[in-house]
């Protein structure tokens, strides 16, 4: 079931949705990890009446889970919660910065939570400029320090699995070309 946006939160000058995905639509096309031509640095979109739908329609996590403290809005953790899974019960994270908040108790409560509580859990990794993201499910990796409390394991398999995304994964070349005729 969808789950409804709580109302006072907002994007508060993040861009993230205008960089890190790929768009495909019939009048903007650009690769993942590389940022709208329309995303200006200090007025957000300047085509914001002609936007695709696609750019209309997304909402991140932090739109629907009133579980999350204001350290977890993305400007501040680095972290975008995607809500494409929700259905699934699975929670994806994209990390897009190795941030401070990774270490941080806030962090590990809430994805031990959600492991205990048996949704999906993934770390994700923007990858490359103009290649495609990589995820691993972390919740097999997890379960033992989630069940002994033990945040400074928690926190050893976090970076492992960062670590090894970025180490052995062959990111993906995004082969969407860069077009727009919106204006
Ligand atoms: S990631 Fe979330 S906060 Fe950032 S631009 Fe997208 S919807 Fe807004
Ligand atoms: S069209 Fe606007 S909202 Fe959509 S990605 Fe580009 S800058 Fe962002």
């Amino acid at each position: 079931m969808p789950l409804p946006v709580i109302e006072d939160r907002g994007c508060e000058g993040c861009t993230a949705c205008c960089e890190f995905p790929p768009i495909r639509t019939e009048k903007l096309q650009k690769p993942a990890n590389t940022l709208c031509p329309h995303c200006a640095e200090a007025s957000g979109c300047t085509v914001y009446e002609v936007r695709p739908d696609v750019c209309r329609g997304f909402y991140c996590g932090w739109f629907f889970l009133p579980e999350l403290t204001s350290d977890w809005h993305p400007v501040r953790s680095g972290v975008v919660i995607r809500s494409e899974h929700f259905e699934e019960d699975v929670v994806t994270l994209l990390i897009l910065e190795l941030s401070a908040f990774l270490v941080s108790e806030e962090f590990a409560g809430m994805i031990g939570a959600w492991v205990e509580q048996g949704v999906g859990v993934e770390f994700e990794r923007v990858g490359p400029p103009g290649h495609l993201p990589a995820k691993m499910r972390m919740n097999e990796l997890l379960a033992e320090a989630v069940a002994a409390r033990d945040l400074r394991e928690m926190q050893k398999v976090f970076a492992w699995s960062l670590a090894h995304i970025e180490r052995s994964h062959d990111w993906e070349k995004d082969e969407t070309l860069l077009a727009s005729t919106l204006s």
